[in-house]
């Protein structure tokens, strides 16, 4: 049975082994994926274990992601615009192949499952940290029109822009000239405030009635995004656990050359994080 992991600190929460083991299920392919808790320091050590005992593949989250970028032996072009790897695959004797599948599978998600028309859509990015460096290339890739992107530290968001080096698709602004800036048609939040609850100081102005407000976290997390879209009237509000099936599933095809289907993981997860508060 090959052997597969996601590595992070914390992780008793993460969702990936029940996806892969419903993916490995529907696929007929027999692996073993199991969360590993590693803190930073212990890192570099824990992913040597795991390949001395046959690890083939690992998925890469919080706070690790840039420490994988730094281990890998070869990285693949996206990942390396990203500067962040959160899928290892390993050949033989030949290192960690590092990956970035949270561009993709965000894209996935807004496109295959939602429909959304990416082309020349007034985007604002909000956060400057990995997974939003992963959504502002993939989204810019994509097709959508201009990227506003705001940080609560705003040198992240210049240091990110600057990466770019498109400033006429993408540029920085402060969070606090935000009501200035006129209105989006697509909102991303790429912060994790919402895993701490804070409140994201964001005015009701910047959202268009055809807006798709999207979340990157899900579940409780993202409940605070979403009743401010919905009070906002955007058209649409999302979190992102669809992002997170599409990830995995780019992980998957990866790891084994076969893409799973999709919908039935989301149909199955969605039960059990509603995109409200149910009491
Ligand atoms: P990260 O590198 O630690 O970045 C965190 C970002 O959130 C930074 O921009 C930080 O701003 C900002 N932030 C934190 N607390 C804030 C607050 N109270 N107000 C405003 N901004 C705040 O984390 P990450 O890896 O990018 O992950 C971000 C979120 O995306 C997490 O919730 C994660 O679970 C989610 N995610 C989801 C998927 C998926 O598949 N659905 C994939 C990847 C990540 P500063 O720079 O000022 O600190």
């Amino acid at each position: 049975m090959s052997k597969y992991a996601v590595f992070g600190h914390p992780i008793a929460h993460s969702l990936s082994p029940r996806i892969h083991a419903m993916f490995g299920a529907q696929t007929g392919i027999s692996l073993s994926y199991v969360a590993i808790d590693s803190p930073p320091a212990e890192f570099r050590a824990s992913l040597a274990a795991f390949a001395a005992e046959g690890g083939r593949g690992a998925n890469i989250t919080l706070p690790l992601k840039q420490d994988a970028f730094k281990l890998s032996a070869h990285v693949s072009d996206f990942a390396r615009r990203v500067g962040a790897v959160n899928t290892f695959s390993r050949r033989a004797d030949a290192g960690w192949n590092g990956d970035n599948t949270d561009g993709p599978g965000l894209i996935r998600d807004l496109t295959s499952r939602h429909a959304l028309d990416m082309r020349s859509r007034r985007s604002l990015l909000l956060g400057a940290g990995g997974a939003a460096r992963a959504a502002a290339h993939a989204l810019l890739d994509a097709g959508i029109g201009e990227l506003v992107i705001v940080n609560r530290t705003p040198e992240r968001a210049d240091a990110l822009a600057d990466s770019i080096g498109n400033p006429e698709r993408a540029h920085a602004r402060y969070w606090k000239d935000l009501r200035a800036c006129g209105s989006f048609d697509l909102v991303v939040n790429a912060t994790s405030s919402g895993i701490t609850r804070e409140n994201l100081d964001l005015p009701f102005n910047i959202v268009t009635s055809r807006a798709l407000c999207y979340d990157l976290s899900y579940g409780a997390a993202a409940f605070g995004f979403l009743a401010w879209a919905r009070a906002a009237h955007a058209g649409k509000a999302l979190d992102g656990l669809g992002m997170l099936i599409e990830q995995a599933a780019e992980s998957f095809q990866l790891w084994h050359g076969m893409r799973p289907e999709t919908d039935p993981v989301y149909a199955a997860l969605r039960d059990e994080l509603p995109l409200r508060a149910t009491d």
